[in-house]
């Protein structure tokens, strides 16, 4: 229930259930157009380099001073990976090659749904680019996991992690659960 106003007109809406239709929708009252509220996409990219993984800090709220894979909301007018190598390019500055799809990842709690890819970095150029104010390469065991910035890429970033010790990756669907109580414990602020 977000929604106040109408879209098109500016008047004032009310969540009522359209006809043939099973859940409240914001239907304005002036023009009766109904705005659909509907789950945003992420895109992200973890990305390889020599066995270490690119990360950048975030110079943003939320979550700001922590660090974070590449990832960003998807844009009208791009494809899933163009909004990843997007993002990539915009925080990191920097170019991918051997773009593949890792994971999905449903956010239900947030309705978001983060497409994953992993990719290696196509060159040794890159640095703090929007809302960025460091560039690092990590180790694996180097990797600071109480300073990263989201579940979802803590989640993704493991199993890469694992994944990457055998060569042998896979591509995973699963429901990110956030766990409120557990982020208030963590200064998680969103
Ligand atoms: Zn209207």
């Amino acid at each position: 229930m977000n929604i106040k106003f109408c879209n098109q007109c500016g008047h004032e809406v009310k969540y009522q259930v359209p006809e043939g239709d099973d859940k409240p929708r914001a239907i304005c009252q002036s023009c009766y157009t109904i705005q659909y509220e509907n789950p945003k996409i992420v895109n992200a990219c973890i990305i390889e380099h020599q066995g270490k993984i690119l990360l950048g800090k975030r110079t943003i709220e939320p979550r700001k001073g922590y660090w974070n894979v590449p990832a960003g909301f998807m844009e009208n007018g791009e494809s899933t990976r163009n909004g990843a190598t997007r993002e990539v390019k915009e925080e990191l500055l920097a170019d991918l090659k051997n773009i593949t799809l890792f994971g999905v990842y449903n956010i239900i709690q947030r309705n978001q749904v983060h497409v994953y890819f992993r990719a290696e970095l196509a060159h040794e150029n890159y640095g703090p680019g929007a809302e960025t104010s460091e560039v690092k390469l990590f180790a694996p065991e180097e990797i600071p996991w109480d300073q990263l910035a989201f579940p979802v890429g803590i989640t993704a970033l493991k199993r890469y992690i694992k994944e990457m010790q055998t060569g042998d990756f896979t591509i995973k669907e699963e429901d990110i659960i956030i766990d409120y109580e557990m982020l208030k414990q963590y200064n998680f602020n969103s």
